[in-house]
């Protein structure tokens, strides 16, 4: 599933309600550091050419028809999501689009939150800390606290990634942010992967306990995916694991 356009929606989400998209990457194929097994934008292909991201001005030309659109509809949003074809913080411009967005929402939708979601690979780079820090809501990804698993699962561009890395990255935002969690279990190209097993579960709950974000989400694969091998963890399995969370006193929600 690909979105075709720089703003789109708003769609209804559950967990974030009436929600404008935005994509920042290229409208004809994946754009993202990390090639996830369960990614609903399939998988990443070779670029033949330079992809084309939007630039600030592009960008700002379709928030401006946004704004048309939704006034003549009388449309309140809830939230303005960066997702889309990949990894949003991968765009150069990043800090002066999410400064852009400030701007335009305290104008037009000044109830709406600003969440992104991010893979947490670029928090290396203070551009995208800062523009980071201008989102009321920051969901970043952790979906292991093994190396190996993070290989498998994520398939991350920078090959030698490892848990301890994100974790010293997301330690910077010191606990204000959603860490989100896909679980799931299945074997690709004839390995098992599986980040449910009690060993998988504790390490990464030793991330949670040492980075102690003020909410963690956790999810099941839902959609179609790359692989069709891939199993959706049951619900009683994915409570149990929530359960263990809120023992830190940490809010939980759980789409299974
Ligand atoms: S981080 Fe998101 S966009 Fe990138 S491969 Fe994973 S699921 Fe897909």
């Amino acid at each position: 599933m690909l979105f075709s356009s720089i703003v789109y929606g708003p769609i209804h989400s559950r967990r974030l309600g009436t929600s404008l998209g935005i994509n920042l990457m290229p409208t004809e194929q994946k754009l993202c550091s990390f090639d996830c097994i369960y990614c609903e934008c399939g998988l990443n292909k070779p670029w033949h050419s330079k992809p084309s991201l939007p630039t600030l001005e592009q960008y700002q030309a379709a928030l401006t028809d946004a704004a048309t659109r939704l006034r003549s509809e009388d449309i309140k949003l809830d939230v303005i999501t960066f997702s889309g074809n990949g990894e949003p913080t991968l765009h150069p411009d990043f800090e002066r689009i999410m400064q852009t967005t400030a701007v335009w929402r305290d104008k037009f939708q000044p109830n709406a939150k600003i969440c992104v979601l991010s893979n947490s690979t670029q928090l290396h780079r203070n551009d995208v800390v800062r523009g980071l820090m201008i989102a009321d809501k920051r969901i970043l990804k952790l979906d292991a606290g093994i190396d190996a698993t993070i290989r498998l699962i994520d398939n991350p561009a920078q090959i030698k990634l490892t848990a301890k890395d994100i974790c010293d990255r997301l330690e910077q935002f010191k606990g204000d942010f959603t860490l989100q969690t896909c679980f799931l279990r299945g074997i690709v190209n004839g390995t098992l992967i599986d980040n449910t097993t009690e060993t998988e579960v504790t390490a990464w709950f030793e991330c949670v306990e040492r980075l102690m974000p003020h909410e963690v989400m956790i999810y099941v694969i839902d959609r179609k995916t790359p692989y069709d091998t891939l199993q959706k963890i049951p619900r009683e399995q994915m409570e149990a694991i929530a359960a263990r969370v809120r023992t830190l006193g940490i809010p939980v929600s759980v789409s299974a």
